[in-house]
């Protein structure tokens, strides 16, 4: 309380914004153009900071710096046991600047600093610890081949790649790329998104101190369609990376498609499922189906917005959730201690997300909780009560279309046949939650599911060493885990006469 009452009532250290620039080779520079963009507190819709604004010239001299210190630079050519060093030094910056990390993070995001702290400003130091770790172990194979020769493979940094992330979680998003682009010896771009483009340009200063060379880590805040298109389209650009929205996926696989074909990984949108049976525990159950709709303020590509409920526990469950989310609160995360849910992150999104709301209702399902603006939040920012749709039918847009905000929608089932073919009955393919007692059945959903990660009797659990990207339209590609490291590596295969002319 004292803490509090010295910093005006609020919870938490309001952040000073000391990097608004572009960093392209180890500076911070005005955009070619001088123009600016202003980024926003979701909390109010009041303008924390103008930062400038990358255009095309910007993306091509940030990707001339990223050039020159691949092609010419130490990076790519220390040992890795060297960049696993520096690596880890940048990790230990990360966690010394925390404290602050998480709230400018959360200031620009609309988040939870204690938990942005925990959750993702912990996840990105280790990411980077972990592909510190990695950089000394990148290695080929050898290669028996036929009689008179021999080969082995050598796996290569791939050059320049380009790294374009989205505004839910840009800490994190940001280190999981960038950690195994420098484990691998690549250079980077780093595109973070338009409405949270603070907390990258702190990374990049941090990687500086921490001794990556200039050049190396490159960040260009700035629009989609301009510095986003620029750096996708890059003729000297040898690698794409991408988190976001399906529809800009696909525009990244265009922009490759026609200019040099760089390969592309995309982690999209996601519908995932959550499974629950008759035999799990009913409040464990409401739980995972409340943090994993609600926790971001539902801003998770892997949100569990179709929860299937099995028809012996559904009426219990939906009293007891009805029960549970009377006690979540939305508010300021910086002022009310008890806030579980702050502001979504712009306008746009605030808006989108409540047109899905009006849609739900107008399609005839049946609201069960929330349904518009928390009435204590005022008029200003960007809330959105928790909302509970029952009575989905999977003919509904809000059950098939990403909404990217907190609205589940909870879907009645018989049999487990009946739950595996509706949880596959979508175009995407991103996470799965399973929760039941009942060992064979969680066997079952696992290998039936088609998704990139399921969860048995949790939700949303990730770490660095565990692979996560999706399947359909969720995506190809994998952030995390020793897999990651292959999207910035090049396989060149070397084969030798075992004898001087086997001609
Ligand atoms: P969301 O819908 O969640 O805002 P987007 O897919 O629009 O996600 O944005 C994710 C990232 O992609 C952001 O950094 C954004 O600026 C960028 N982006 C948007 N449009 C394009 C585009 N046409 N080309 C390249 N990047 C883009």
């Amino acid at each position: 309380e004292e803490e509090k009452k010295k910093r005006g009532g609020r919870l938490f250290e309001m952040p000073e914004i000391r990097f608004t620039k572009l960093f392209i080779n180890g500076c911070f520079v005005d955009a070619a153009s001088g123009r600016t963009f202003e980024t926003r507190d979701p909390r109010t819709g009041d303008v924390i900071a103008t930062v400038a604004e990358a255009d095309k010239d910007d993306v091509d001299s940030a990707v001339r710096a990223a050039r020159d210190a691949f092609d010419h630079g130490e990076w790519p050519r220390m040992s890795g046991s060297e960049r696993g060093r520096i690596m880890a030094r940048f990790a230990d910056l990360v966690e010394q600047h925390a404290d602050e990390l998480a709230a400018l993070e959360s200031l620009d995001a609309g988040k939870h600093p204690a938990i942005t702290k925990a959750v993702d400003i912990g996840n990105a130091a280790g990411s980077l610890r972990y592909f510190a770790g990695a950089a000394d172990k990148i290695h080929g194979e050898t290669l028996k081949m036929q009689a008179q020769f021999q080969g082995y493979t050598l796996r290569e940094p791939l050059g320049v790649a380009g790294i374009i992330i989205p505004w839910n979680f840009p800490s994190t998003m940001f280190a999981i790329k960038v950690a195994p682009a420098l484990a691998a010896g690549c250079a980077m771009v780093v595109k973070p998104a338009e409405q949270t483009p603070l907390s990258a340009l702190f990374f990049a200063q941090l990687a500086k101190r921490a001794g990556v060379p200039d050049g190396v880590v490159n960040v260009v805040p700035g629009f989609g369609p301009t510095a986003g298109a620029a750096l996708a389209s890059h003729m000297d650009v040898d690698m794409v990376t991408f988190t976001g929205s399906t529809e800009v996926g696909r525009l990244i696989m265009k922009a490759s498609a026609e200019s040099n074909l760089k390969p592309v990984y995309l982690e999209l949108g996601g519908k995932s499922p959550l499974i629950i049976f008759d035999d799990a525990d009913v409040d464990m159950a409401v739980e995972l189906a409340v943090s994993a709709n609600f926790f971001n303020k539902g801003e998770a590509c892997v949100a569990a917005s179709r929860v299937y409920v099995q028809e012996g526990m559904y009426s219990r469950f939906e009293e007891k959730l009805a029960e549970r989310m009377k006690s979540w609160v939305v508010g300021d995360p910086f002022s009310d201690a008890r806030a579980n849910q702050g502001p979504q992150v712009d306008k746009a999104q605030y808006e989108r997300v409540l047109s899905y709301i009006d849609h739900g209702k107008r399609e005839g399902a049946t609201l069960l909780t929330g349904g518009g603006r928390p009435a204590a939040c005022g008029h200003k920012g960007y809330y959105i009560e928790p909302t509970v749709f029952t009575n989905v039918t999977e003919d509904m847009v809000i059950a098939k279309e990403e909404i990217f905000g907190p609205v589940m929608c909870l879907i009645k089932f018989k049999t487990v046949e009946e739950a595996i073919w509706r949880a596959n009955d979508s175009r995407y393919g991103l996470g799965a939650g399973v929760v039941t007692r009942d060992v064979d059945v969680a066997n079952r959903v696992v290998r039936s599911v088609r998704a990139g990660v399921v969860w048995v009797n949790c939700y949303f659990a990730m770490g660095s060493d565990c692979p996560f990207g999706g399947r359909k339209m969720s995506g190809f590609g994998k952030d995390e885990g020793m897999h990651a490291l292959d999207k910035y590596l090049a396989i060149k295969s070397v084969v030798t006469p075992l004898r001087a002319s086997p001609w």
